[in-house]
């Protein structure tokens, strides 16, 4: 139950990867047959994507992964526009993807405002139009946390942007494949997405840059993707990428309601089963697969140990920041107090998920509750 960290490959996307994997070694940028194949599978790969999220194929970057893609949106328009400006808006809940590049502009030259988010860890599109400046060039939201699974309101924060004037970017790497996404209705100027978060390979990402906009490479050293990242294309990677976005955004809606209505059932056994529990994130404005609690008096990761020992795959919060007793910066920033940060758990389930596995979580999570809580604690 921890598939916001990352997700199996599907046999179908595997499939599609394996010529390219074995006989079809080619290298894209070569004139020859195998090179040519290799390039032909590249651009359809960059079709698909395209479709799937209402792009053009030249409007999409392949890159190494959601953390490249936030990496080089950031300080790509940074970079690009710095005669412009030198402010940049982004959120106190984003991923470190996005929060880290923005403190090395810090360093840079540049001043960057993190908004606060409500208790449901709702940015306030007020507060963006309010933070923007005449030296802003670039917003940066993510749509969907992937601690507590809110879902942002991004088509409202985009059209603020666009009536002032300024780039907007979003990290969509929890939401691509699960929450329908279109470029063009959310009026967004760049967006990252990243394969292994729905069912495709690991180190293969992309990234949306609407025509028009001015972006400095992130790598140099070739000509690939249009002389704006270098690099031999990975190719059985970008492959699987077509592959795995095609079949996520294809029957979407209706995967989402029936993993939907297994969290709900998750959530409200939760709420019921346990005391002092509280559910993190919006209850609405929230991604189909995501339940994310805390439990008073109680240390998050003996929680984690003690539903590996019984079998459940879970994390605390990012997967990023798991192994450090610092409470997320998440959970901080929708105000609750450390000792409440402390014992978070985030359970996030995907179409392999099956009620049984539900009912078995809900059948074993009170009893470790109470044996972890202190006595005469709640
Ligand atoms: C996983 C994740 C990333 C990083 O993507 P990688 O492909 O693993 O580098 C960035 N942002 C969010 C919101 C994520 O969930």
């Amino acid at each position: 139950m921890d598939n916001a960290a990352t997700t199996s490959l599907k046999p179908e996307v595997l499939e599609a990867m394996m010529p390219y994997l074995t006989g079809k070694y080619g290298n894209a940028s070569t004139l020859y047959l195998e090179g040519r194949e290799a390039r032909e599978a590249v651009e359809q790969a960059r079709e698909r994507t395209a479709r799937a999220l209402g792009a053009q194929p030249e409007e999409i970057y392949f890159t190494s992964g959601g953390t490249e893609a936030d990496n080089w949106a950031i300080k790509g328009v940074a970079f690009a526009r710095r005669e412009k400006g030198n402010h940049i808006i982004t959120s106190q809940i984003e991923h470190h993807a996005v929060l880290q590049p923005c403190e090395y502009l810090e360093k840079h030259g540049f001043h960057v405002t993190y908004l606060p988010v409500d208790s449901d860890g709702l940015v306030d599109p007020g507060d963006v139009s309010r933070a923007i400046e005449q030296n802003t060039v670039l917003v940066s939201i993510m749509f969907a946390n992937n601690e507590i699974g809110t879902i942002e309101p991004v088509a409202e924060i985009a059209r603020i942007c666009r009536e002032k004037g300024v780039l907007f970017h979003t990290d969509a790497v929890q939401a691509v494949g699960h929450v329908p996404v279109d470029v063009e209705k959310l009026g967004v100027d760049l967006l990252s997405l990243s394969a292994h978060k729905f069912h495709g390979p690991k180190g293969i990402g992309a990234l949306y840059v609407r025509k028009g906009v001015r972006l400095d490479p992130f790598i140099h050293g070739g000509g690939q993707e249009r002389n704006r990242r270098a690099g031999t294309e990975n190719v059985a990677g970008i492959v699987g990428l077509g592959a795995a976005i095609e079949l996520a955004t294809s029957s979407l809606e209706e995967r989402a309601a029936r993993i939907a209505a297994l969290r709900d059932k998750l959530i409200d056994g939760v709420l019921e089963r346990v005391p002092d529990v509280k559910l993190n994130g919006h209850r609405i404005m929230r991604l189909p697969g995501n339940a994310h609690f805390c439990f008073r008096f109680i240390e998050g990761e003996s929680l984690l140990l003690n539903l590996d020992v019984k079998g459940v795959s879970a994390s605390s919060g990012s997967a990023c920041t798991s192994g450090s007793l610092e409470p997320s910066h998440v959970l901080l920033a929708l105000g609750l107090p450390h000792e409440m940060a402390q014992g978070s758990l985030r359970l996030t389930l995907d179409e392999e998920n099956t009620g049984e596995e539900v009912d078995y979580v809900l059948d074993i999570l009170p009893d470790i509750v109470k044996k972890l809580r202190p006595a005469g604690s709640g």
